[in-house]
């Protein structure tokens, strides 16, 4: 893959002017985030992390991402809906990781209620990285599909403009006209404007305690408030204090009737003390389209991923759907079960002989939980003959090509980086009973980093927003 800018990345002078030149560019554009000392109020912000350079991105392998996102959609939505399907993948995982197990009991105590939910929204976001053979050709490979709170939807609306902006600076005109425009805040909003359409009501935005990445919601909101859509902010703690169902299992809000419940919080065990449990109790027995469903939450655990690379999973879930299959299980990387048994045995023993070529995963989100190398090494010669092992999955290591790029963040020396990419395209769906209303693919997200970092999202700290520039 060839990575464009050889020249500028060496001249130091162009660089220096380039990178003042984009960070008041970020700044004017509305690419914010507030900071680690001041995370409750916006009254001090900063840039949110950036590259200077937009990186390059092999467009075969960015068409064919957009092209099987509806699959991923129609996916992942027919998991949602597959008891038997949830049940079985989640059996093992639920018996050693105490999170993923609470949040089933709220599922199959939601399902024994019978469900008062008849609108369905599911906002996604499909990461891939681009696997580089050796022969140096590469192939677009899934690393996750996040299907709570993905993110940085709403910043990375804002990016474009930047780099364009950063490549006129640096002579390269032709470039800056080529860069796509990307509007995922709009996409998500109008799918979450179709589903208070087809309810009413107010939508709620449950949000973080801390919320630094506030900017980026505001993206989302702000178009619903353009189509004048009330929206308002509360938290978990809010919903114990405020929240209540009537009769037909409304929600209600201190007397204000909520239609759609979009989470941007709820997906780490952190968050939940006993009142945030009961609070995500209500909100899912409520009537409320809930974005996502706790099924659908389900839906996006590793463990799930892993087991649709079965042989005749994807099949199962999809039925007469063969075209949608072959595009979804082109994008698999491998995945394994570290269930107890002859299988999960003799995957542990490879990965212990050869932990370089693995990533070991826990049921966990928001980056920073994985393991490489040696300490994959270790951890899983500890757990190996424990049941414990199976609140793991192990997966292929995906080593993309690596380019130069300037990471751009706030009291940070700017020094040349060896960086990696990947590459989410965000999908919304509307489901109303059994009839899907809306499917679509909303736009895009490519976030990078310095290659040093094994694991590691933008919210952590190690990724930053970036802007394809296909080749
Ligand atoms: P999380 O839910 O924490 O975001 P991910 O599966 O997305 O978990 O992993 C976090 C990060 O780890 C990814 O953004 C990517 O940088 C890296 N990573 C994950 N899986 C792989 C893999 N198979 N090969 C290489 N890097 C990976
Ligand atoms: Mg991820």
């Amino acid at each position: 893959m060839a990575a464009g800018w050889q020249d500028v990345v060496q001249d130091a002078a162009a660089v220096r002017e380039a990178a003042a030149v984009a960070v008041d560019a970020a700044l004017l554009a509305g690419v914010l985030m507030r900071t680690g000392e001041q995370p409750h109020a916006s009254d001090v912000v900063n840039y949110a992390p950036f590259t200077l350079l937009p990186s390059a991105v092999p467009q075969d392998l960015f068409e064919q991402a957009y092209a099987v996102q509806q699959d991923f959609n129609l996916l992942v939505d027919a998991i949602s809906q597959n008891k038997e399907f949830l049940e079985q993948t989640l059996a093992s995982t639920i018996k050693v990781d105490d999170f993923t197990a609470r949040l089933f009991r709220i599922y199959m105590q939601v399902l024994e209620e019978g469900l008062a939910q008849t609108v369905f929204l599911g906002i996604n976001r499909s990461d891939y990285m681009f696997d580089c053979g050796p022969d140096g050709s590469a192939a677009l490979r899934q690393i996750e599909i996040n299907t709570i709170a993905a993110s940085f939807g709403g910043l990375t609306s804002r990016t474009t403009d930047v780099h364009r902006l950063v490549l006129k600076v640096l002579g390269k005109t032709e470039e800056a006209s080529q860069l796509l425009s990307n509007n995922p805040a709009k996409g998500l909003a109008l799918g979450i404007a179709k589903a208070w359409q087809l309810y009413g009501a107010v939508v709620m935005f449950l949000v973080e305690e801390v919320q630094r990445n506030i900017f980026d919601q505001r993206c989302v909101e702000n178009e619903l408030w353009n189509r004048n859509i009330r929206v308002v902010r509360k938290r978990f703690r809010d919903v114990f204090e405020q929240g209540s169902l009537d009769a037909s299992r409304r929600l209600f809000m201190d007397g204000q009737e909520v239609a759609v419940v979009y989470y941007r919080e709820g997906y780490v065990p952190q968050v939940y003390d006993q009142q945030n449990w009961e609070a995500r109790l209500l909100l899912e027995r409520s009537r409320a389209v809930k974005c996502p469903d706790i099924a659908t939450q389900l839906a996006g655990t590793k463990k799930v991923q892993q087991e649709l690379c079965r042989p005749g999973m994807l099949e199962k879930l999809l039925p007469g759907r063969p075209e949608a299959i072959a595009r979804i299980r082109a994008t698999f990387a491998g995945l394994y079960s570290l269930d107890e048994g002859e299988e999960g045995d003799r995957i542990a023993a490879t990965a212990i002989a050869d932990p370089d070529r693995f990533v070991l995963k826990p049921q966990r989100e928001g980056g920073g939980n994985n393991l490489y190398g040696e300490e994959l090494r270790e951890v899983l010669e500890k757990i190996k003959d424990s049941p414990e092992r199976t609140s793991y999955i192990l997966m292929d290591k995906i080593r993309p090509q690596p380019a130069l790029n300037y990471l751009l963040r706030a009291h940070s020396p700017l020094q040349v980086s060896e960086c990696i990419s990947e590459l989410g395209i965000f999908g919304v769906y509307v489901r109303q009973g059994q009839q899907l209303v809306m499917n679509k693919a909303a736009g895009h997200l490519l976030r990078t980093k310095a290659v040093e970092h094994a694991d590691g999202g933008v919210a952590a700290g190690v990724a930053v927003l970036d802007t394809p520039y296909l080749v």
